[in-house]
């Protein structure tokens, strides 16, 4: 069970297609939003900070988690788990956070089940062929990786209609601020 006082917002879009920039900037502008820091199993790309990107954990302890019924949601993506611990969840939205899950699909499908009216947002790039440039370009990743995000990317972009909103990223400022909207236009 998760603390009704803040807001839940789910928060996708496939690899490379900036959400993180978007949050990024998003906290500049409403010092009420908190990321949820997720645990996952895969390691940390060069620039991550650990408990700040993501807490690094091994196969192990993300399971023996699982076994305590300490997530909300997890996933394997691209053969990593990945997922959100409840205890940090919690105390946030006890603060009246507006708490964002920057989840894959897999997850936010296992929390709207769960939560039917929850505020959901997906990113989408403005074409496949722009979001397939970004991530060849982002070098962050080997190219067998990079082929499995692209795959992944189309699956997911075809689930785009199970948000509540879509949010093309097509202008960085433009879209911060259509998110911003979106959060603020729930209050009502
Ligand atoms: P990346 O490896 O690029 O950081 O993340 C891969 C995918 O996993 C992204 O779509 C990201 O949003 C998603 N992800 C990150 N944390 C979580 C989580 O806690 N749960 C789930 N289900 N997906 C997550």
């Amino acid at each position: 069970m998760i603390n009704q006082n803040g807001k839940l917002v789910l928060y996708s879009g496939s690899s490379g297609v900036g959400k993180g920039t978007i949050l990024k900037k998003l906290k500049e502008l409403d010092e009420n939003v908190w990321v949820s820091v997720s645990n996952t199993t895969r390691g940390p790309r060069i620039g991550e900070i650990a408990g700040v990107d993501y807490n690094y954990i091994t196969r192990e302890e993300f399971e023996d988690l699982i076994a305590q019924d300490g997530y909300l949601e997890y996933a394997k993506y691209c053969d990593n788990y990945y997922g959100t611990p409840l205890a940090p969840l919690n105390e946030k939205l006890a603060e009246g956070k507006t708490v964002f899950l920057e989840i894959e699909i897999e997850g936010a499908l296992q929390v709207m089940k769960q939560y039917p009216d929850i505020l959901s947002i997906f990113i989408v790039p403005p074409s496949f062929e722009e979001l397939e440039r970004r991530l060849r370009s982002r070098a962050t990743e080997d190219a067998e990786t990079i082929e499995k995000r692209l795959e992944k990317a189309k699956e997911e972009i075809g689930c785009r209609g199970r948000y509540k909103y879509n949010v093309i990223n097509d202008d960085l400022d433009k879209a911060v601020r259509e998110v911003y909207e979106i959060i603020h236009r729930d209050d009502e």
